[in-house]
Formats: C-alpha cells, structure tokens, sequence
C-alpha cells in the first residue's frame, strides 16, 4: 500500500509496527517560527504530518536530485483540510494524549 511505503521512508513506523498500526497516526501541533498554524477551514490545530515530494522521476534521472524538494503536508486532524507548506522553519511537535482534552 502507498501509504504504508511512505510513512515507513518517512521513519515515522517501522514495517513491524505498521502490521498492526496501519492508519493509526499521531496527531501533531505545527508552527512557523512563533505562529502557531491552525486549519484554514475549522480552525483546528491538530494535523497529521506527510512528506509530499515535489520532484519528478524524470528530474531525478537527469541528475537534477539538487532541484528536488519535499512539502510537507499538514492533514487537519478534524476536517482533513490539507495544508501544504515548503518552508524549514516549520516546527512540528508532537501531541502526548495526556494532554489533550
Ligand atoms: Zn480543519
């Protein structure tokens, strides 16, 4: 599945733990520098985080690695709004179930 490639490039699951954890993600707070990012749409500020690869196959034929570049994707834990960002002061922190709620 694709999704399970990804994450595990990713390091964010080994192959063993995706063989039962398949779709279990955690969820995580973003920020850009100081500014906390919320959802565009909900104004939630619980995202699930995937790298988004910018580059083509064909680029990276041509020896063009240098011109590649990840977005990484900020999925709205409640409504699924998808933000994309290219920026690598981009800070995700990660959310302990202890303190949510
Ligand atoms: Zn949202």
């Amino acid at each position: 599945m694709l999704t399970a490639a990804r994450w595990v490039r990713d390091g964010c699951a080994t192959p063993v733990a995706l063989g039962r954890g398949v779709g279990v993600a955690k969820p995580v707070r973003a920020a850009v520098g100081k500014v906390w990012i919320k959802c565009t749409f909900c104004q939630g500020d619980l995202f699930r985080d995937r790298e988004v690869k910018l580059n083509s196959s064909g680029m990276e034929l041509m020896n063009f690695g240098w011109a590649n570049e990840s977005a990484t994707g900020l999925i709205c834990w409640s409504c699924g709004y998808v933000h994309l960002f290219v920026n690598r002061d981009l800070e995700l922190y990660k959310v302990k179930k202890e303190d949510k709620g």
